[in-house]
């Protein structure tokens, strides 16, 4: 907007940028808060280049060549290479699954990123001028063979057979907070974000990608007010008149909340009738996350690292129900693996995490002690170690946190799940029909969340505005 020409103003609740793509510091550990994957960095890279700016002066990245370490009770250990050929030797080697299952799972995928991606994830939904384009109703007619009336679990099983990779490709699914069991299968577009494309590290950390375009927006011109929540989106009518901070009136001619859009129009806008049936649909899950710092390297783990639960249908179950398993699936993030500097010579900065439900007022006190004894357990029996031992600091993330650090509705990590086969066309639309110079942005919005995805959100909302 700022390299468009307009005056941008940001007003931010928090004393600091990047919502939940922060990072944390205990002693001489450095976390990154929150997203622990980069995919698509292409839509950073275009940030900047529309901003007229080369991304590689401000911003540097590398693809991962081992996208991520899985981990199972028995004893097996698969490490997902990003060279497709090793992968598939790998798969074959540790699971005995013939390579042509993977070559069959990841050209699915392509295909149906390459049929739908650009048009339902770069595209606002809500315009009929998107709906009166033939690769649409291409894309549309396509639609039924690309599994959307399965689960993803099932398409899943039909391609790969193999239990443990039903369930390393399932795990996609937690990539926007839903369930395989219930998402539909056209998630299974999701693995060619990660093989096609590929898994990136940021230089110094996820951190960078707030930093880098705090920067940028700065050197624009933004002018950034912290520890300025908004009151009120201010409107006559049907037109925007600006927002509310500190009772006081700032004028603008467009506004663009990237807060959830629940509280958006629950807090922000007391006046409008909210769209419940958008509103009220099924939240994504959301996290409990033990930054520990560690004193001890393990060379088995990688950046990223699962530690797979035995019966991944019942812990999805329990996530429904608003529970905990008592085996969940471990994600264990290390950036020291990649950013040294991240912790003390001899040591690793863990960020371990599960999947929970969001928050609805459960005792989170018990659940997250019981949660902590039992990852604990289930990385001693997996790790062969004595974690706890190992623990020199720790702070805990939890649903009931991530919603007072960023206004996030219960606590989801993704705004809305993808549980229903009609999500993806039911997210609330990037702009108000009802008050002329109001956009909307951000994971809670159209077309979901998750680090790429918000930006493209950015990308709708310029597009629909300069239309
Ligand atoms: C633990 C965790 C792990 C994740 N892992 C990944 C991952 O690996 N990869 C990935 O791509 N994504 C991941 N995500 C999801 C990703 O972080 C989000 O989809 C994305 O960052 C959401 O961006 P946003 O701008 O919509 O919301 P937020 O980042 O929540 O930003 C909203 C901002 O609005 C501010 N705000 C709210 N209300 C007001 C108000 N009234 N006035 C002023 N300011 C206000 C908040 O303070 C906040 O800064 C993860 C999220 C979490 C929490």
């Amino acid at each position: 907007m700022a390299s468009r020409g307009y005056e941008v103003q940001i007003f931010e609740s928090n004393n600091y940028p990047g919502g939940k793509l922060t990072e944390i510091q205990l002693g001489d550990y450095r976390f990154d808060a929150g997203p622990s994957l980069f995919t698509m960095p292409e839509y950073i890279q275009a940030l900047f280049e529309c901003a007229g700016e080369k991304i590689s002066d401000h911003f540097q990245y590398e693809r991962l060549d081992i996208v991520c370490n899985y981990f199972w009770e028995d004893g097996t250990t698969l490490s997902a290479f990003a060279d497709l050929n090793q992968f598939k030797e790998e798969v074959e080697k540790k699971l005995a699954v013939p390579k042509e299952k993977i070559d069959t799972a990841l050209n699915e995928s392509k295909k149906k990123y390459n049929l739908t991606g650009k048009i339902f994830l770069e595209k606002s939904l809500h315009k009929k001028e998107t709906w009166l384009k033939t690769d649409v109703a291409k894309a549309m007619l396509q639609i039924p063979s690309m599994g959307i009336f399965k689960s993803m679990h099932d398409v899943n099983e039909k391609l790969l057979g193999d239990k443990k990779l039903v369930q390393l490709f399932d795990r996609y699914a937690t990539y926007n907070g839903s369930n395989p069991y219930k998402a539909s299968g056209m998630l299974t577009i999701i693995p060619h974000f990660e093989y096609g494309i590929g898994a990136f590290f940021p230089k110094g950390g996820m951190h960078q990608i707030t930093q880098s375009l705090f920067n940028l927006a700065k050197r624009k011109g933004v002018q950034f007010h912290f520890e300025k929540s908004v009151q009120e989106i201010v409107h006559q009518k049907e037109k925007i008149i600006g927002v509310k901070v500190n009772d006081e009136l700032i004028e603008a001619n467009q506004v663009i909340s990237n807060m959830d859009i629940y509280p958006t129009y629950k807090k922000l806008l007391p006046t409008l009738k909210p769209p419940m049936k958008i509103l009220n649909q099924e939240k994504s899950s959301s996290a409990l996350i033990f930054y520990w710092g560690i004193q001890q390297t393990f060379p088995t783990l990688e950046l990223h690292n699962i530690l797979f639960s035995e019966n991944y249908r019942e812990e999805f179950e329990q996530i429904a129900n608003g529970n905990i398993s008592a085996d969940p699936t471990v994600y264990i993030n290390i950036t020291q693996k990649h950013n040294a500097g991240d912790a003390p010579d001899g040591c690793e900065n863990w960020f371990t995490m599960i999947n929970v439900p969001y928050n609805d007022g459960q005792d989170w006190d018990n659940l997250i002690a019981d949660a902590r004894k039992n990852i604990i357990q289930k990385i001693n029996r997996i790790l062969k170690t004595d974690i706890e031992s190992l623990i020199t600091c720790e702070s805990i993330l939890d649903p009931r946190t991530i919603q007072s650090k960023t206004g996030s509705n219960s606590g989801a990590l993704y705004g809305y799940s993808s549980n229903s086969m009609m999500a993806a066309f039911l997210r609330h639309k990037n702009f108000s029909t009802k008050i002329k110079g109001l956009y909307f942005c951000g994971g809670s919005v159209h077309p979901g969340g998750g680090i790429p995805l918000c930006l493209l959100s950015a990308k709708i909302v310029d597009d629909v505005m300069h239309e």
